[in-house]
């Protein structure tokens, strides 16, 4: 077996993952860290939890180690498709660069420009970006990329499902030729590996064993419920969701609960701290600061249940949950995969509940081809009912009748919040309740490309569904893209 010290890492290095308590490198970081010190390509298909941020971290550092970085022209580039992960890679850089001098900036929406900017004039090593606020940097003037030595693209995958494959190549093509590639991906759909072909220069392969099976150590129930109206799925999913929850009273030490959709997310979590459950979600369309202080609650054990969507949970480092909960059956089967793969970690016992309601059935199939397994079935928990109100025809979401059993008035601001039904198939307008500000460039710009995947039918506006001439931009007095909507987050620009 690889040991740390057959490894040729910086003495400082190896100080802090002394300090860390790493006693042996993960399968993917002794197979990937000696080709990247030797300044190889590397192309590791690998997922979170396996130890690959490490596996490019580790490197970068004992390459870096030596040299000054320049004003505007960093060493390195780290590219992550979500805030979370970029904040996450920045967060391992510090731990694994404390014994060293290396300097790093984070980019990422919802930070100043003024202070990134700060940093970047500074001259910094490492460079771990967003590729839309990466862009927006270099579009405005104050980043060079002619000096990256290393450019790292973690989680190739789910760039390209939100779209940002065309950034990826764009900042390729600034970055010089002669650049060290680490390129990460949990998968290699084609597209991923046409980029890979086209920008990697006879890369080192490292592979670890894909997840397409689950672990044993998790305990999988899968619980079916026909709502007496298909129009009162969500509602009654809710209720057994409660139920589901209390009957397993205090084994549930934690758990993330998975929606499809953001406002169902939304949703979920208010229904279950309505009903006096420690609960908060996390999505994209919260504020950074206020995702990060959710999930650092839920590190914390502040937190016992984080609602969240597939995007949102995808790639986060948090420690082994008691319980995960399917709220809905994910229509992407590998999704059940990762979302179960949250419990059950590192030999430690979990259990996964999945709810399923008849139209799951198809999505159900699919999972169950692929872990080429029967999901067992749970019987509902004892004495559980749908409510007389799910048996009603559903007019405004409202907790509080929920609770007494019985629909209520409501207050002002949920009369205005339509019950989406979990079958609906007509798009269905929605304005997320916390939406402070309007959303700056960057995660407009997401949007457009197809982050939001996780929303099933919600469109905002016109949704993908702009006509092509309307997007463009063009010359009148004062340029379009100037009117006032980023007010907010270039105030110091
Ligand atoms: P990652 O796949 O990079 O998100 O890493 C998952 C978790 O594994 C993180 O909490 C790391 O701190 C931890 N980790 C990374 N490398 C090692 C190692 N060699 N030994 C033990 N834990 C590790």
């Amino acid at each position: 077996m690889t040991k740390f010290t057959d490894l040729n890492l910086d003495p400082n290095v190896m100080q802090a993952i002394a300090e860390a308590g790493y006693e042996a490198p993960t399968p993917i970081q002794a197979d990937a860290i000696p080709p990247a010190l030797e300044g190889r390509d590397v192309l590791g298909i690998a997922q979170t939890g396996t130890g690959k941020t490490a596996s490019f971290t580790l490197p970068m550092i004992t390459r870096l180690a030596h040299g000054r970085a320049r004003a505007r022209m960093p060493r390195s580039l780290v590219l992550a498709p979500t805030r979370e992960l970029a904040a996450q890679v920045a967060e391992n850089f510090d731990v694994y660069a404390k014994y060293t001098k290396l300097t790093k900036a984070l980019l990422i929406g919802g930070v100043s420009f003024g202070e990134q900017d700060k940093l970047i004039d500074r001259g910094v090593d490492v460079l771990i970006a967003t590729p839309g606020r990466l862009l927006d940097h270099f579009e405005r003037g104050k980043l060079l990329l002619t000096g990256v030595q290393i450019m790292v693209v973690d989680e190739a995958d789910r760039m390209l499902d939100m779209g940002f494959i065309p950034d990826i190549e764009r900042i390729f093509q600034l970055t010089p030729f002669n650049r060290q590639t680490l390129f990460f991906s949990a998968t290699m759909a084609p597209e991923i590996e046409r980029i890979t072909n086209t920008f990697l220069h006879a890369p080192a392969r490292v592979e670890v064993a894909r997840q397409a099976t689950t672990s044993e150590t998790i305990t999988q129930k899968l619980v079916q419920i026909t709502p007496p109206r298909r129009d009162q799925a969500a509602k009654v999913k809710r209720e057994l969701l409660r139920a589901l929850i209390r009957a397993e009273g205090e084994s549930c030490t934690n758990a993330i609960i998975f929606c499809n959709r953001k406002v169902d997310v939304d949703i979920v979590a208010k229904s279950l701290k309505t009903h006096g459950f420690n609960a908060a979600p996390i999505h994209g369309d919260l504020e950074q600061r206020q995702r990060m202080q959710t999930l650092d609650d839920f590190r914390e054990g502040k937190l016992q249940l984080l609602i969240a969507s597939d995007v949102a949970a995808r790639g986060l480092d948090i420690p082994a949950v008691s319980h995960v909960f399917n709220y809905d059956i994910p229509s992407h089967a590998e999704d059940y995969v990762h979302r179960i793969g949250r419990t059950g970690r590192a030999g430690r016992l979990g259990t996964a509940y999945s709810i399923a309601t008849p139209s799951d059935d198809k999505y159900l199939s699919q999972i169950e081809n692929l872990v080429k397994m029967q999901i067992p079935r749970a019987d509902l928990p004892e004495g559980f009912a749908p409510s007389e109100a799910a048996h009603r025809e559903p007019k405004k979401y409202d907790d509080r009748e929920e609770r007494r059993g019985g629909r209520g008035r409501g207050r002002e601001r949920e009369r205005r919040r339509p019950e989406p039904a979990a079958e609906a198939v007509a798009p269905v307008v929605e304005t997320p309740p916390h939406r402070e500000a309007p959303p700056h460039r960057e995660e407009r710009r997401e949007r457009h490309r197809g982050r939001d995947r996780d929303d099933g039918p919600v469109v905002i506006g016109m949704g993908d569904h702009v006509p092509d001439f309307l997007l463009r931009s063009f010359r009148t007095t004062k340029p379009v893209e100037e009117v006032p909507e980023e007010v907010g987050e270039t105030s110091e620009a």
